[in-house]
């Protein structure tokens, strides 16, 4: 399998940008040597510009659930592109994606529409502390939130992958009202809020962590942060940029039935392209501006090429339910990956939720970061490039989840397990 193209362009954009990319999750950091460079996508394979097709695991690290080039996705960005690619006034398709969102999501009332998960974090904080009238903030260790300033801290993702979970450029007082707690101890939170209870704007959290690997809530853990929350007048900020129509139609929150105050929402909701939101209860969200006074604002929010992605997307998930079909692969994939593991003898774990899932190598069930972190990174290294060289592209960090879309068949599955097999044994 020959990689001399990417070799070639990757050893230019070293060159052009810093170290060759333009997001370091997908710098291969967490697993040593290259990355690959691709030239297309169809379905659930990436083609590289060497020619080599790999099963993808990845899918734009959680927006591609119906594959690459998604015909109807296609049809409706060309129809969008056709009428004009930014206006920055008002458009009927921000409409019909914020009531697709509004009817979707259990908790969301009303919507803003913007353009990374990192605006959306951002922004919802900022609102649940002109909300609140308070400063503090929870988060928890290994959850990643985007490059917010007072959100990298002890951040997960590429952050954990490459050793700077707290960045430095990140002053003392961006992050001086940014509590950091283990994730699912509700004891740790309660303790907390009571000493701090009066002063919290906001608890941020992923409902399911897929920034630290795959780690899956103790229900007692959401339901100590919604109890709190309400008892202390602090808002519920559920980070669903990943589990976001990715778990369920309607998210973590539909699954688990817990009702956050404010969501955030990115990935899938743009179906590939650059559009994310935040949203919740209609009195909390009319603080934003002009409805209320939290300033927040963008260029080419609710663009409509990003709308029209998103609005074909979401209205395909809506139609064909394919939740069912994504949990009978995901349960088939990490089944056989567990039976592969254990066969080679590899001390490993399982988490999974639907189509979202990691293969932990190390002792042990991951419950937070602690545990996470002790999970063995170089036996992951040489599992991806095995898989790499049996035309399989996982996740490049044992801290990252694995995603898996529509266009996935029985069939790609079993020759994952098979290639997996066989790296293993390796
Ligand atoms: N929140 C979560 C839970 C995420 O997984 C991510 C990105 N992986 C973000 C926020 C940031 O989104 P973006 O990369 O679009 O800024």
């Amino acid at each position: 399998m020959s990689r001399t193209r990417s070799h070639e362009i990757f050893q230019r954009a070293l060159q052009l940008m810093p170290g060759g990319v333009n997001s370091p999750a997908r710098a291969f950091g967490g697993v040593g040597g290259e990355p690959l460079v691709f030239e297309r996508g169809e379905g659930a394979y990436l083609i590289d510009v060497d020619g080599n097709r790999y099963i993808d695991y990845i899918g734009s690290w959680g927006p591609m659930i119906l594959g690459h080039g998604n015909e109807q996705v296609r049809a409706a960005i060309h129809a969008a592109v056709d009428q004009g690619t930014s206006f920055g006034a008002p458009t009927e398709r921000e409409n019909t994606l914020a009531e697709l969102i509004i009817e979707l999501v259990p908790s969301v009332e009303k919507v803003r529409l913007v353009n990374s998960g990192t605006e959306a974090t951002m922004s919802a904080i900022r609102v649940a502390r002109g909300f609140t009238g308070r400063n503090k903030i929870i988060k928890f260790a290994g959850n990643y939130h985007g490059h917010v300033d007072s959100l990298l801290v002890a951040a997960g993702s590429a952050a954990a992958t490459l050793g700077v979970p707290n960045s430095p450029g990140v002053t003392p007082g961006t992050t001086a009202d940014t509590i950091v707690l283990p994730y699912n101890d509700p004891a740790a939170l309660a303790a907390v809020f009571e000493q701090h209870g009066d002063d919290l704007a906001c608890v941020i959290f992923e409902p399911i962590v897929g920034n630290m690997g795959t780690v899956i809530p103790k229900p007692e853990f959401l339901a100590a942060i919604r109890e709190l929350c309400t008892k202390h007048g602090a808002v519920m900020l559920m980070d669903e940029v990943m589990t976001g129509f990715r778990v369920a139609l309607g998210g973590a929150q539909q699954l688990f039935g817990v009702t956050p105050d404010l969501t955030t929402m990115g990935k899938i909701v743009g179906g590939g392209l650059p559009i994310a939101a935040y949203g919740g209860r209609a009195d909390i969200m009319n603080h934003v501006l002009p409805a209320g006074q939290v300033f927040q604002a963008g260029t080419l929010s609710g663009n409509p090429l990003a709308t029209a992605a998103g609005i074909a997307t979401l209205s395909i998930l809506k139609e064909t339910n394919p939740y069912p079909r994504l949990e009978q692969l995901g349960e088939r994939l990490m089944t056989g990956l567990a039976k592969a593991a254990a066969d080679a003898g590899a001390p490993y774990s399982v988490a999974r939720v639907g189509s979202m899932a990691t293969l932990f190598f190390g002792a042990g069930t991951v419950v937070d970061w602690d545990t996470a972190e002790k999970s063995d990174t170089e036996r992951y290294a040489d599992f991806f490039w095995g898989l790499i060289d049996r035309g399989v592209y996982f996740p490049c960090s044992q801290f990252e989840a694995l995603f898996i879309s529509v266009t996935h068949t029985d069939e790609d599955i079993d020759t994952t397990i098979a290639a997996a097999r066989a790296s293993l044994q390796a």
